[in-house]
C-alpha cells in the first residue's frame, strides 16, 4: 500500500457504498467534424443521410429510455423523453436544413452549427435547470454526430472493472456505454445531488461521489483511492488504518441494519429515561406507507412545496385540504407539522412568479414569497387550518429572519382564521405555530421570536448554508458545507439554550437529524425532537437507547470547545463507534 500522506476530499454523496482501488481518468474527446461542400445534385442523398441519422438516434434514445425505466423507474427515465423531444423537434430539423441550403456544407457540419447555437442559448441562462438542459443538448448532439459520421466514441470501452472511474461528468447516453462490471466506483468533477451522474451511478448500483471540482488536478497516476458514497467522501492514499476502519464499517453495515430495526417498536429514550420524539420528514402523501412502517412519533416536517413543484402550479385550497387532511388522519394520534410553502431559492416554479434574481437563495424565498403573494399564502393557510379539524396539525413557517416577518405571517394566519369563521368552518383554534430556525439572524433573536411562537425547528441544511456563506448546491464550495464547523455548533447550542430559557420545544429537521453521528451532540444540547427521512430512524433510535444523558452532555461540551471541524468529527466518530459496538 502506498505510504503517501492521506488526504480527504468532501464531495457530494451520489450513490451509496464503499469502493477502493486504483483509478482511471476518462476524458471525453469531442469528435472532430470536418466541413466539405456537398457536390451539386447530391443534396437529396445528403438529406436522406440526415433523416437516417435522426431515426437511428431516436431508436438509440428510446432503447436507453426503456433500459433506465426498467432499472430505475419511470421518473428517472423522463430525461430521455426530453431527449426524444429534442431529436424529433421539427424546428431543429428545419434549422439544420436551412443551414444546409444556405451553405451546401455536409450535414453533420450543419448539425454542429445549429447545436452550438442551441447550447449557447441554454448555457447563458442562469437557472441550473437550463444549464442541465445544455448538457442534454450536448448529449443528443454527440449521439447524432456519431450516427452521421459513423465514428462511435465510447470513452469507457477500455474499462475492465478493476478501477474507480474519474471523469468530468456523466451524460445520460453514458448509461448505454457504461456497465456495472466496468467500474468499482465513480467520481465526477461536476454535478449536484440530483444530476445525471447520480442517476447513472444509482442505476449501476456502484458507489459514487460527485461535485469534486478539482479532483483531476489533485491526483497523481499512482494514487490509490477510497470512495465512500454514503458520506460523499474521497480519500486519496488511505492509510492501512483507514482501510481497516472501512472494512469494519462495511461488515458492520451489513449486520447493523437488522440490529437497528430490533428496537424500532421501543420508545426513543435514553438509558436514564429521557424520552425524545423521533419524527419523519415527508414531501408527498404517497410516503405515508413508509411513515407507517418507520416507528416515527409523527410527521415532523411536511414540505408542502413539493405539492406545488411536482405539477408546477398552485393547487387550489380544496386540493391542498385533501392532502393535509389525509396526513392528519393517517398520522393520528401523532402530530403533523406542515411547513408553509418554501419556494424560491433553488425551488423555482416556471410560472413567471419568480423574478430573475442574482442570488435566489438570498432572494424572495419561503415566507418572503408568501408575504409578497398573499392570495397564495391565504389559500394554503385556509387549507391547513381546515385540515386541523381532522388531527393534530401544527404550522411551521420557513425562512423567518426576524420578528417583523413572524408577526406579519401570524397576522396572515389570524386573517385566514377569520375568513374560515365567516365561512362556517371548524378548525383548531389553538393551532400551534412554529418557525424554522435556518437563518442566523433568527437564531440570534430566538429569545425575541420565542415570545411569539410555540416551537422552533432547526433547519441545518440552510442554517449551514447561510452561516458559512456556502451555496448548498454549488459543488465548487461543497467542501465548505461543514456541519462540524464551530460556528454551526455554537449556533445550534445558542438556539437550544434560548428555547430552554423561554420554555418552548425545539426540534431539528435538517438532514443532520438522520445522521446518528450527531445524535449525542443534539441530545447533549437538549434538542427534544429529531425529524428525518424514515429510513434513517432505526439507527438514530438504537443509538439513543444506548446513551446516558450525562455522557451526551459531556460530548456536546467537548465538541463545543474544539477549534477545528476535523477534531469535532473525530470526537463524534469515536463516540459513535464506542456506543454502537460496530466497526470503529
Ligand atoms: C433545512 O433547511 O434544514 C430544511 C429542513 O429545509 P429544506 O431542506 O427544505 O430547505
Ligand atoms: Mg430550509
Amino acid at each position: 500500500m502506498p505510504q503517501r500522506k492521506e488526504r480527504i476530499l468532501q464531495g457530494i454523496a451520489a450513490s451509496p457504498g464503499v469502493a477502493h482501488g486504483a483509478f482511471t481518468l476518462v476524458s471525453r474527446k469531442e469528435v472532430e467534424i470536418k466541413d466539405y461542400l456537398v457536390e451539386e445534385g447530391k443534396e437529396a442523398l445528403e438529406i436522406e443521410r440526415f433523416k437516417q441519422g435522426i431515426a437511428r438516434t431516436r431508436d438509440e434514445i428510446e432503447a436507453t429510455r426503456q433500459q433506465v425505466a426498467k432499472s430505475l423507474g419511470a421518473q428517472e427515465a423522463r430525461i430521455f423523453e426530453a431527449h426524444l423531444m429534442l431529436i424529433e423537434d421539427q424546428k431543429f430539423h428545419q434549422d439544420v436544413l436551412r443551414e444546409f441550403y444556405r451553405t451546401h456544407l455536409n450535414i453533420e457540419y450543419c448539425v454542429k452549427i445549429v447545436f452550438r447555437e442551441y447550447q449557447r442559448i441554454f448555457g447563458q441562462l442562469e437557472a441550473e435547470a437550463f444549464r442541465d438542459r445544455a448538457l442534454d443538448v450536448q448529449d443528443v448532439y454527440t449521439r447524432l454526430v456519431a450516427n452521421l459520421t459513423g465514428e462511435q466514441e465510447n470513452p469507457f470501452k477500455d474499462l475492465d472493472g478493476k478501477k474507480i472511474l474519474i471523469t468530468r461528468d456523466l451524460i445520460p447516453s453514458d448509461s448505454a456505454n457504461l456497465q456495472k462490471s466496468q467500474v468499482l466506483g465513480i467520481v465526477t468533477a461536476t454535478g449536484g445531488h440530483t444530476g445525471h451522474a447520480v442517476i447513472i451511478a444509482k442505476s449501476l448500483q456502484v458507489p459514487a461521489v460527485v461535485g469534486l471540482s478539482a479532483i483531476t488536478e489533485q491526483l497523481k497516476p499512482s494514487d490509490y483511492l477510497l470512495i465512500d458514497g454514503n458520506e460523499g467522501i474521497v480519500i486519496i492514499n488511505p492509510t492501512q488504518d483507514t482501510l481497516n476502519h472501512y472494512e469494519r464499517i462495511l461488515l458492520a453495515r451489513k449486520t447493523a441494519r437488522s440490529t437497528f430495526t430490533s428496537t424500532l417498536d421501543l420508545p426513543a429514550q435514553t438509558r436514564d429515561g429521557n424520552a425524545l420524539e423521533l419524527m419523519a420528514n415527508l414531501s408527498d402523501v404517497s410516503e405515508m406507507e413508509a411513515f407507517g412502517k418507520s416507528g416515527a412519533d409523527g410527521i415532523g416536517l411536511f414540505r408542502t412545496e413539493c405539492l406545488f413543484l411536482k405539477e408546477n402550479r398552485f393547487p387550489k385550497e380544496e386540493e391542498q385540504f385533501q392532502v393535509y387532511k389525509a396526513l392528519a388522519q393517517g398520522a393520528t394520534p401523532n402530530p403533523v407539522v406542515i411547513r408553509t410553502l418554501d419556494i424560491g431559492g433553488d425551488k423555482q416554479m416556471s410560472l413567471g412568479v419568480h423574478s430573475r434574481e442574482r442570488n435566489p437563495f438570498l432572494g424572495l424565498r419561503g415566507i418572503r414569497f408568501c408575504l409578497r403573494h398573499k392570495t397564495i399564502f391565504r389559500e394554503q393557510l385556509r387549507a391547513i387550518l381546515r385540515a386541523s379539524a381532522f388531527g393534530k396539525i401544527r404550522i411551521l413557517l420557513p425562512m423567518i429572519s426576524g420578528l417583523t416577518e413572524l408577526l406579519e405571517a401570524k397576522g396572515q394566519i389570524e386573517a385566514a382564521k377569520n375568513t374560515l369563521r365567516a365561512d362556517g368552518f371548524v378548525f383548531d383554534e389553538a393551532i400551534r405555530i412554529g418557525i424554522m430556525l435556518e437563518v442566523p439572524s433568527a437564531v440570534y433573536t430566538a429569545d425575541l421570536l420565542a415570545d411569539h411562537c410555540d416551537f422552533f425547528s432547526l433547519g441545518t441544511n440552510d442554517l449551514i448554508q447561510y452561516t458559512l456563506a456556502v451555496d448548498r448546491l454549488n459543488e465548487q464550495v461543497a467542501y465548505l458545507h461543514e456541519p462540524n464547523h464551530p460556528a454551526v455548533l455554537r449556533l445550534l447550542k445558542y438556539a437550544a439554550d434560548a428555547a430552554h430559557e423561554k420554555k418552548i420545544p425545539i426540534s431539528l429537521c435538517g438532514e443532520l437529524a438522520g445522521n446518528a453521528l450527531y445524535t449525542p451532540f443534539f441530545v447533549g444540547i437538549g434538542i427534544q425532537a429529531l425529524s428525518m427521512t424514515p429510513d434513517a430512524l432505526p439507527e438514530v433510535k438504537y443509538l439513543i437507547r444506548r446513551l446516558q444523558i450525562k455522557e451526551a452532555q459531556d460530548i456536546a461540551a467537548r465538541v463545543l470547545k474544539q477549534a477545528h471541524a476535523q477534531e469535532v468529527f473525530s470526537i463524534l466518530k469515536a463516540f459513535y463507534f464506542s456506543k454502537m459496538d460496530i466497526a470503529g
